[in-house]
C-alpha cells in the first residue's frame, strides 16, 4: 500500500522543480509546513524517542545541496548521494538512525537532473566502466512508489555511452522495473533475513516471500541481480534460521537467478543511539545488543566479537557452497 504522509515538510525552492511541483500536486490536501532547511527541522530534532515511529509519518521534500561521491570498492565504485534519505519503515538496526532524532524520516530531493546529469558526466569521463552506488542512504524501491524515480532514472540513464547503477532494497514492489528497457545498465540487489527476523526486527519492510519473488521477476525481466544476506543478526538460534534460509533460496530462486547472482554477507552493527532510541520507541522488541557476543567498536558503536565474526564467516562461506556452488560470494563483513 503507498505510504500516506500525515505531514509535509517542505523547502519552498522545491517549487522551482517539475518534481517538486508534481510533489505539492500529489499532495495537495495533506497539510504543509513549509521549513528552511530539510537539514535542521527544529520541530523533529526536539521529539522525545518514543515518537520516532510517528515522526516517519512525516515527508520532508527539499533539494540537495551536498553531492560529494565517495569511493567505494565493494559492488560499486562511488557511493553518490541521490534522490533519498531515510525511510518510512523502522528497521532496529538501521544504520540511517545516524543522530537521535535527525534523520530517520524519508527525506526526497527534487533535483534529480542535477544529480543524474553529474553521475553520467563522471562516468563518461573515466576510463574505466564505472558502477554508482545510488541507494546507500534510502531505499529506492519504496522511493519510487512515492516519486517514480527510478522509472525516470532508468529512462534516462539506459542511453548513456558508460557506467552502471546499482541499489539494494528490502521492499518487493519491482513492477513499475519490469517493463523498463534498461539495456543491462542496473544491478539490483535485495536484502533477505529470515522470516523470523524480519518479522521481529525489520518493522515495515517487505515478507521474505515477497522479496524472493521480487528477485525472480526482476531476473526474468533481464536485471543483474545481487543478494545480499544482511544485516545477519546472531540471535540465539542463528545457524537453524540461516541455515533453512540459504535452503529456501535454494528451492525458491529461479534457475536464472541461481545460474548467475552474487552474494554480500553483511554481520549487523549497532550502536548506543540505537539502543536508547528502540527501548523508548519500541519497548516490546528484542534488544539486538547483547554484551556477550558484542564489543566496542569506535564512539558509542557496537559490532560482534572477532570470534563469533570468524564463525558467521566459516558457516556462510560452507552453507552457500553446499547450495549454491556456482555464485560467487563479493564479500563477507
Ligand atoms: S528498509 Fe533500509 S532504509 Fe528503511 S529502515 Fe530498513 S534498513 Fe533503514
Amino acid at each position: 500500500m503507498e505510504f500516506k504522509p500525515q505531514a509535509i515538510y517542505y523547502e519552498k525552492a522545491i517549487e522551482n522543480y517539475e518534481l517538486g511541483k508534481q510533489l505539492m500536486e500529489k499532495y495537495k490536501d495533506v497539510p504543509k509546513v513549509e521549513i528552511a532547511s530539510h537539514n535542521a527541522i527544529e520541530e523533529m530534532r526536539k521529539k522525545e524517542n518514543k515518537e520516532f515511529a510517528n515522526m516517519k509519518r512525516n515527508l520532508i521534500i527539499g533539494v540537495r545541496k551536498t553531492h560529494k561521491f565517495v569511493e567505494n570498492h565493494k559492488v560499486s565504485d562511488y557511493l553518490v548521494p541521490y534522490t533519498s534519505s531515510g525511510c518510512t519503515a523502522a528497521c532496529l538496526y538501521c544504520y540511517l538512525v545516524c543522530n537521535y532524532n535527525k534523520c530517520a524520516y524519508l527525506r526526497l530531493f527534487v533535483n534529480r537532473e542535477q544529480m543524474l546529469d553529474k553521475i553520467i558526466k563522471t562516468a563518461e569521463k573515466s576510463d574505466k566502466n564505472l558502477t554508482f552506488e545510488i541507494g546507500s542512504n534510502s531505499d529506492l524501491i519504496l522511493e519510487n512508489t512515492i516519486t517514480k524515480n527510478l522509472i525516470w532514472t532508468i529512462d534516462n540513464f539506459k542511453n548513456t555511452k558508460k557506467g552502471k547503477l546499482t541499489f539494494p532494497t528490502k521492499f518487493d514492489m519491482v513492477d513499475d522495473l519490469l517493463i523498463l528497457d534498461h539495456k543491462g545498465k542496473i544491478i539490483v540487489r535485495v536484502s533477505v533475513n529470515p522470516e523470523e527476523i524480519i518479522n521481529k526486527v525489520e518493522f515495515g519492510t517487505s515478507r521474505l516471500n515477497g522479496r524472493i519473488g521480487a528477485i525472480n521477476k526482476l531476473r526474468e525481466a533481464g536485471y543483474e541481480i545481487g543478494i545480499l544476506i544482511a544485516p545477519v543478526i546472531f540471535v540465539e538460534n542463528w545457524k537453524e534460521l540461516y541455515g533453512e534460509l540459504i535452503k529456501k533460496l535454494e528451492a525458491e530462486l529461479s534457475e536464472k537467478v541461481k545460474k548467475d547472482a552474487f552474494f554480500e554477507i553483511i554481520f549487523m552493527t549497532y550502536s548506543y543511539v540505537h539502543t536508547k532510541i528502540n527501548e523508548e520507541a519500541f519497548p516490546n522488541a528484542i534488544n539486538l545488543y547483547n554484551k556477550e557476543i558484542m564489543t566496542g567498536r569506535g564512539k558509542g558503536k557496537y559490532w560482534y566479537k572477532e570470534e563469533i565474526r570468524k564463525e558467521g564467516e566459516k558457516f556462510f562461506k560452507e552453507e552457500l557452497k553446499k547450495y549454491f556452488p556456482s555464485n560467487e560470494i563479493l564479500y563477507i563483513v
